[in-house]
């Protein structure tokens, strides 16, 4: 499965969640799918997925949010790997994360993270994570949806193919509009509730 291939599912599937997502080639892919108000765009803040995911999860305690999703490369998360026992230590009921593991840096010419020995799954389910693996468009969904459903921290693990799409432009937008936009978004979806989409 190609990292596009898992995006656009992932946009379908979350499109009425907040989704916070990964600097670079994820952000450019993602937003070439489609670029909507929910989707907050981590730009040059390699790392920082997870962190501002357990924040908004923590806010969205008491909301009728099913979960708020992060969506995570595996060198991103390995530049911040702390984010795995601090989720499953404070344990938000909402948190989400997807990670697209490549086991490669997919924006800086493929150059191989530790993923390739370091399993990301085993590392979130030792921290308290509960986790579900997926290498393929349908145990993608099927996984999501089991994870969308159970309360905790809970890890996609999901194993896709070396490389990016083909001419996608860049993501050339202010941090502080992007920033913006989805406070506005979040802060008036926390307010109305939401739906768990099928
Ligand atoms: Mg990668």
């Amino acid at each position: 499965m190609r990292r596009i291939e898992a995006l656009q599912h992932i946009n379908e599937l979350t499109a009425e969640l907040p989704l916070v997502v990964t600097c670079a080639a994820t952000s450019r892919e993602l937003a070439s799918v489609e670029n909507r108000d929910n989707h907050f765009y981590v730009l040059d803040a390699m790392g920082l997925v997870g962190s501002i995911t357990t924040g908004l999860a923590l806010a969205a305690r008491d909301s009728a949010l099913p979960k708020v999703v992060g969506l995570e490369g595996d060198g991103s998360l390995l530049m911040n790997p702390n984010v795995l026992p601090t989720g499953g230590f404070i344990a938000p009921e909402k948190l989400f994360i997807i990670l697209l593991d490549n086991q490669v840096y997919g924006s800086t010419a493929s150059i191989p993270t530790y993923a390739d020995r370091v399993d990301l799954g085993s590392l979130a389910g030792a921290a308290g994570w509960t986790v579900g693996l997926a290498d393929d468009e349908a145990s993608l969904r099927s996984e999501y949806a089991r994870l969308l459903t159970t309360a905790g921290p809970t890890f996609l693990h999901v194993k896709i193919e070396v490389g990016n799409a083909a001419d996608i432009p860049k993501l050339l937008v202010d941090p502080v509009t992007l920033t913006n936009r989805f406070q506005a978004w979040f802060t008036a979806r926390l307010e109305q509730g939401a739906e768990v989409p099928e």
